[in-house]
């Protein structure tokens, strides 16, 4: 009879055992704590928190400032800028994440980029107060993210990344919108962009003019998650691996400066190429020797040829 039960137990124990073991595994792989973030990044749980112009998100601790103007300083409804940009967030990471982890549409990387993309979740996932902000034709980048070492005065950005806590995202919607700055003088705007006195007088006092010549971004999660890629220590340099635009151009298509489709996806081919570089990777943890391969390897030239083919 105890053998018995013991005979008739041990199957359901043993289920039992491999369903929880699936659920584990399911919690640490990367695509179960991506879907766990995206469960997390619903605008319906958007909250007005005191401040007139903040929303926050308890879920993962993110407060968006003074974005109802997000993205491109358009007339729109209040909080409709938040909303927009936490899905911006939310569609950056679900094609972001998955990129790194080797599913995306150009498969598998060097698998440091999937232990980058655990970092991100885990910052995400973490107590720690997160901020985007969004200001008015105050800088001359798009969007600006915070360094974990922290702001040199030293840094261009300096004025506007000292208002706010590492990890933080400020977007310029002036600059996201493609509209003309406020803040140049007469001179410019007659000499640079051909503007008449009575244009001038208008776009200072008016409304503001949005020239065919500048650029509008279209691929916001894209950005977004080049930055969000700046909070885990990644910076911009022709001297060692530009994390954050080998991402955003292997992961979302090229470059949002490129309109011609084969030349972004000869770009975005190259940066997953480069992504996938075991030599280069597996030095990831040793600074100098990775410096000299991505030199010796050309990849140095990677973000020149990019640039060399922005639209003009
Ligand atoms: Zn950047």
């Amino acid at each position: 009879m105890r053998s018995w039960i013991a005979g008739r137990c041990r199957p359901a124990l043993v289920l039992l055992l491999a369903s929880q073991a699936t659920i584990a595994a399911d919690v640490d792989t990367l695509a179960g704590r991506t879907e766990r973030l995206l469960q997390t990044l619903q605008a319906g749980d958007l909250r007005l928190d005191g401040a007139p112009d903040e929303l926050t998100l308890p879920a993962v601790n993110l407060r968006i400032r003074h974005c109802d103007s997000y993205p491109y300083h358009e007339d729109q409804p209040p909080q409709d800028g938040a909303r927009q940009l936490l899905a911006d967030l939310r569609a950056g990471m679900q094609t972001g994440l998955q990129c790194l982890g080797g599913n995306g549409p150009m498969g598998r990387l060097h698998p440091y980029h999937e232990y980058q993309a655990h970092r991100l979740l885990t910052l995400l996932e973490s107590p720690q107060d997160k901020t985007f902000k969004c200001v008015e034709d105050a800088m001359f980048a798009t969007a600006v993210a915070t360094d974990p070492q922290g702001t040199s005065i030293e840094d261009p950005l300096y004025q506007q990344l000292r208002q706010v806590d590492y990890p933080a995202v400020i977007f310029d919607t002036y600059r996201l919108g493609g509209i003309l700055s406020r803040r140049h003088d007469d001179q410019t705007y007659r000499t640079f962009f051909h503007l008449a006195e009575d244009q001038i007088v208008e776009h200072r006092s008016g409304q503001p003019l949005r020239p065919a010549s500048l650029h509008r971004y279209r691929d916001r999660a894209g950005l977004v998650f080049h930055e969000l890629t700046h909070w885990l220590g990644h910076r911009h340099s022709a001297l060692y691996p530009d994390v954050a635009t080998l991402y955003e151009t292997c992961c979302f298509g090229g470059s949002d400066y490129i309109s011609d489709p084969d030349t972004n996806a000869a770009h975005q081919q190259t940066a997953c190429n480069i992504l996938k570089d075991d030599a280069l990777w597996s030095q990831s943890y040793r600074p100098y020797t990775q410096m000299r391969l991505w030199h010796h390897k050309g990849y140095d030239r990677f973000k020149l040829r990019l640039r060399a083919d922005f639209d003009s």
